[in-house]
């Protein structure tokens, strides 16, 4: 695959690739808030079922260490006294339990909380918790049963009852080491939440940021672009206009409505564009049918130069050397010397006009009439072999002869015939048409000779 070369880009796959770009840039944006609040979400699930529920355990158990503290005094003041009082040791049994129940409890939460994997930070931490609670219960139920001894027996020692209380006091000591180590885990995991939900806050902002600065840069990019093309395209058109007449100019602009919309102005100034160049393109038509009537017509009288005569005869001889036919006239006026000499110049060229013109109405479309030079014309008959041609020939001759305008004067021609033959070129067919012509003269004038 080719590299893509943004430079030279078309502008419709700049604006997509840079949208593109913006639109990657927001879906990364998406992608990472979707992933920090998932985050936060399992984080908050963290702090809901376990950091809660500790919670509430610890408080209980805070309680009841102080329910325990008060019953341990009681205890002692009993024995103080020598009294008889069970109900003590039934209750110390009865909220050793209650504290035996409180850390499975504990447990069972924080076990339960790992196999669904909802702890995620410090899992160590929670299982020396767990350790720790065990080691707990181990001491707790030692205590107990010192204690069973104490009361079973009515002499206490002095040294057992000091024995008691250390151990009393090693449990609470250990209960609250139990207690310290959920409360740093429980702040540990309100810290993450907190922190996550800061970071979170704070990429969003940069990132949305970012993004903005990004679509600026991007709508900024774009509406120059658009700017720096249309203002090229406008110099161009303005070139156009220059190379136009003022008049043209200031009568085309008059059509032009003024709109504050860049494109718009543009397409009018382009449909204008259009018309001026649709009106220059007709115009060089007409001069090049103009300049093409110039370069193949007679201007004096119309009818075909000696150019075109040249032209038409190869056209005729190499149609007739793949089996065509054709054939050829000449003609010359008679004595038209003397029509100068006589009624002056210009009358002569009338004659010239108004015979071409007469011929021209005679004969057919395919026919094609050339004025060769001074008073001498051909006109090559195309499909017509000598006997038409001849046939054609007397009739212009004996129309000629005929005309009886009020303006000119009276005047004959002589003409010569000849049809193409094979091997015939154009030397040799106007050499016989020329004899013909030559005979037609020689013989008297005002006739038809043909070779
Ligand atoms: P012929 O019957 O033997 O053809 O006699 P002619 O007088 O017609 O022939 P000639 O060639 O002696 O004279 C041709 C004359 O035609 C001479 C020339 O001044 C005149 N001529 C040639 N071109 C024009 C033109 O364009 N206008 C006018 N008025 N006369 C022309
Ligand atoms: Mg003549
Ligand atoms: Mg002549």
């Amino acid at each position: 695959m080719l590299p893509f070369n943004f430079i030279n880009a078309s502008i419709s796959k700049k604006i997509s690739s840079l949208f593109a770009l913006l639109l990657s840039f927001l879906l990364v944006v998406i992608i990472y808030s979707i992933y920090k609040l998932n985050l936060i979400d399992s984080e908050m699930k963290e702090v809901a079922y376990v950091d809660i529920p500790l919670n509430e355990i610890m408080s209980e158990i805070e309680m009841l260490q102080l329910e325990q503290h008060i019953l341990l005094e009681k205890f002692e003041l009993r024995e103080q006294r020598k009294s008889e009082d069970f109900s003590i040791e039934q209750q110390f049994t009865y909220q050793k339990k209650q504290f035996k129940s409180l850390l499975d409890k504990a447990v069972k939460v924080i076990a339960n909380s790992l196999s669904t994997h909802e702890i995620r930070y410090d899992l160590m931490a929670h299982q020396q918790l767990m350790a720790k609670i065990e080691v707990y219960h181990q001491k707790s139920d030692l205590f107990e049963q010192v204690l069973q001894s104490l009361s079973s027996s009515p002499l206490h020692s002095a040294a057992k009852l000091k024995q008691l209380e250390d151990m009393a006091n090693d449990l609470e000591a250990g209960v609250t080491s139990i207690l310290e180590r959920i409360e740093t885990m429980t702040l540990e995991a309100g810290r993450y939440t907190e922190k996550h939900e800061q970071e979170f806050k704070l990429v969003n902002v940069a990132l949305g940021c970012c993004a903005l600065i990004l679509g600026l840069i991007l709508t900024t990019y774009i509406i120059r672009l658009f700017h720096y093309r249309i203002v090229r395209i406008k110099q161009q058109i303005q070139t156009f206009e220059s190379s136009l007449s003022d008049e043209e100019r200031s009568l085309e602009k008059e059509g032009l409505r003024s709109s504050q919309d860049e494109l718009v102005e543009l397409e009018q100034e382009l449909k204008l564009m259009m018309r001026r160049l649709t009106k220059e393109i007709t115009n060089r038509e007409q001069v090049e049918q103009q300049l093409l009537v110039l370069a193949t017509q007679d201007k004096l009288t119309g009818a075909y130069n000696r150019h075109k005569w040249d032209e038409q005869l190869q056209v005729q001889l190499n149609l007739a050397k793949r089996g065509g036919q054709f054939s050829l006239i000449l003609l010359d006026i008679d004595l038209f010397k003397l029509i100068n000499d006589q009624h002056g110049h210009q009358v002569g060229d009338q004659v010239l006009i108004h015979m071409v013109a007469a011929l021209k109405e005679r004969l057919r479309n395919v026919d094609q009439l050339f004025r060769l030079g001074g008073e001498e014309f051909a006109i090559l008959l195309p499909l017509q072999d000598a006997a038409a041609a001849t046939h054609l020939a007397e009739v212009l001759r004996e129309m000629i002869e005929q005309i009886n305008h009020e303006d000119l004067p009276r005047y004959t021609i002589s003409i010569g015939v000849t049809e193409y033959l094979k091997n015939d070129n154009e030397e040799s067919i106007i050499k016989r048409v020329d004899k013909a012509l030559y005979r037609a003269k020689s013989e008297g004038r005002n006739r038809v000779y043909t070779d």
